[in-house]
């Protein structure tokens, strides 16, 4: 589950949420300068950088006390910024074909035209008729409801029991209920929604709406989708590994009527409403002995009497020890990490950055268990990104790209290996696990990050299809089903007919938000992570290593932060890794161990579908 989320200046507002923005024609008679590029920039530059910082406070306060007002101010000062980003946006086109613009100006042009996600064409109404249906798409899908056992029952309950449930016509009920009726009267207005928001993008400048999300990548639009396709060509065989092995595993539990041992997986075997992320089945597949890795991370929490408080702590001491400023302050006395008792709050974790400079906050339900000690350490990474960049100018004030925000937190997360328990005092060092034990640690990762690369991929191969044309509205399910069955290996329960759209039951369609940057950070967090423990000398299994307490490793990562979206993102991946390429090759490195185990598990079963 991609549970968390980061909210700073512009992101917030209008990456995002999805915002509808107005298109401005250019003037094509008004001869402009590259001075006046400059005076134009400055001038949207502090306008947006001001309002972010309205929007935020009044965000936060909705998110920390939702009541009628607070929903009432944060709505009207959102719709005040999306306004200006509407109005920025429209005239950044026009100083597109401009001479002479210095770097800087023609990069921040770039950004403030292409900050946006779905872009209203300017004839008259247009803008209302998006955002209306944007609106209502969103709202139907957070309304949507499936069933179990015939009673109805919310998204988020859904989500919940796909986990836990393995009576196999209980997953089908639930699956194709939500499916069928949160997809399928989405359709029209979806295709819709299409066809309008396309204009706007041709206005700005752009082929289409997919063409314009792969313009942010410092690249040409076809070359980021080349780029995709080879990362994940690096990954896919270890995904084939993973799948083989799992696909044998459910077959043993459900048998051959239920999961065949060969062709694609059912879709609602793997305990996720999208089958993107496994881990909740952890106990189907665990192998015995290796699968239990001897001790409890909630259970030691508890036993070292760790609060909410404490678990955050210990997040900023990792921090601290790659030899980063203590958080100040104000981050103590004005973040949630607590949920209140007396009043309703969106408890959903992310991390905040109020004024652009030093008010970075987290808002969290901190529960003291292992999930959310990873997740602490997760949200700390965008404020310590959010601090790192705090000295540039606004419109850089953002990650190299929108996969590096996600990885930076993942990245950290993965040095709390049992090594960095014991480091820490939370684990006594005769209870780290043994070598032996490596395949449990690595297959319930995998169970999540492997499995999820193909998922991360394919949402925006549809959408893209979608929104230049090659997906027509009658073949919405048949290309979902197309690319669910190419790169994942899965099949749905029940056979499904042109009329659904179950693409749509997927919350970031209805909401406009792209996917692509989960597929990056996914492969970026790994980049990351062993780039860190090569500079800190481990030579061990590479998912043994941590870098707690390095201090080069730290200035490093400060060289990259720092730049925030100043530079291309090669030039700052380069600053940390040395490398100007993405790659899917440390997560190949990373499971490397439990590949060879999954193939010698596989061995004579049949793979692929
Ligand atoms: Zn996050």
């Amino acid at each position: 589950m991609i549970r968390t989320a980061m909210a700073s200046g512009l992101a917030l507002a209008l990456v995002l949420s999805g915002a509808v923005v107005l298109a401005t024609a250019p003037d094509k008679n008004a001869p402009a300068t590259a001075a006046d590029a400059d005076t134009f920039v400055a001038k949207a530059e502090k306008d947006l950088a001001d309002i972010s910082v309205d929007a935020n406070r009044a965000g936060w306060i909705n998110a920390t006390y939702i009541t009628d007002d607070t929903d009432a101010m944060a709505a009207e000062v959102s719709a005040r910024q999306t306004e200006l980003a509407v109005k920025y946006a429209g005239e950044a086109a026009k100083y597109l074909d401009v001479q002479g613009l210095s770097p800087d100006t023609r990069r921040k042009l770039d950004l403030i035209r292409n900050g946006i996600t779905l872009p209203a064409p300017s004839r008259p109404g247009a803008a209302d008729e998006l955002s209306t249906i944007a609106t209502k798409l969103q709202s139907e899908y957070g309304k949507g409801k499936g069933t179990l056992d015939g009673k109805p029952i919310s998204g988020s309950d859904i989500e919940a029991a796909m986990g836990t449930t393995r009576d196999p016509a209980k997953l089908k009920e639930m699956w194709v209920s939500w499916n069928d009726n949160v997809g399928v009267p989405m359709k029209a207005d979806y295709a819709h929604m299409v066809d309008i928001s396309n204009q706007g993008a041709k206005e700005l400048g752009y082929a289409d709406v997919g063409a314009m999300w792969r313009s942010g990548y410092d690249m040409p639009p076809d070359d980021f989708a080349k780029m995709t396709d080879r990362l994940w060509k690096q990954v896919e065989p270890l995904y084939l590994s993973l799948h083989t092995y799992v696909r044998w595993k459910l077959n043993e539990k459900y048998g051959d009527a239920v999961q065949p041992k060969t062709g694609p997986i059912r879709a609602d075997l793997l305990g996720n409403m999208w089958a993107q992320e496994w881990g909740n089945i952890y106990d189907v597949v665990a192998p015995k002995g290796s699968g239990d890795i001897g001790y409890d991370t909630e259970a030691l929490l508890k036993a070292k009497g760790y609060d909410p408080i404490k678990m955050v702590k210990t997040g900023e001491g990792f921090y601290s020890s790659l030899g980063f400023a203590p958080l100040p302050d104000t981050f103590w006395a004005r973040s949630m990490i607590v949920k209140p008792a007396d009043r309703e709050v969106v408890c959903h974790a992310s991390a905040w950055d109020i004024d652009n400079k030093q008010d970075v906050r987290i808002k969290m339900c901190t529960k003291v268990n292992a999930d959310d000690f990873v997740t602490v350490h997760h949200e700390l990474g965008h404020n310590y990104y959010q601090r790192a960049y705090m000295n540039q100018p606004f419109l850089y004030e953002n990650g190299a790209n929108d996969g590096f925000h996600e990885a930076i937190g993942d990245f950290v997360a993965l040095s709390i290996t049992p090594n960095y328990l014991v480091q820490i005092g939370l684990l006594d060092k005769s209870r780290v696990p043994s070598a032996d034990k490596d395949t449990g640690l690595l297959l319930r990762q995998a169970m999540d990050k492997v499995a999820f690369l193909p998922f991360g991929l394919l949402v925006d191969k549809w959408r893209w299809g979608v929104f230049n044309g090659s997906i027509k509205p009658d073949q919405y399910q048949s290309a979902w089903d197309a690319l669910r069955l190419q790169y994942q290996g899965i099949r749905p329960p029940v056979a499904r007919d042109a009329s659904r759209f179950d693409a749509g039951a997927k919350y970031h369609i209805p909401a406009n938000t792209p996917y692509m940057r989960y597929f990056l950070a996914r492969l970026l967090q790994f980049q990351f992570y062993q780039a860190a423990c090569k500079q800190a000398g481990w030579t061990g299994p590479l998912h043994r290593c941590s870098f707690y307490g390095n201090k080069e490793v730290g200035a490093k990562l400060q060289k990259m932060l720092e730049m925030g979206q100043s530079k291309p993102w090669p030039d700052a991946l380069q600053a940390f890794t040395g490398s100007r390429e993405i790659s899917g090759q440390a997560m190949v490195d990373y499971f490397a161990p439990l590949k060879k185990w999954l193939d010698e598990q596989n061995k004579g079963k049949p793979s692929g579908w």
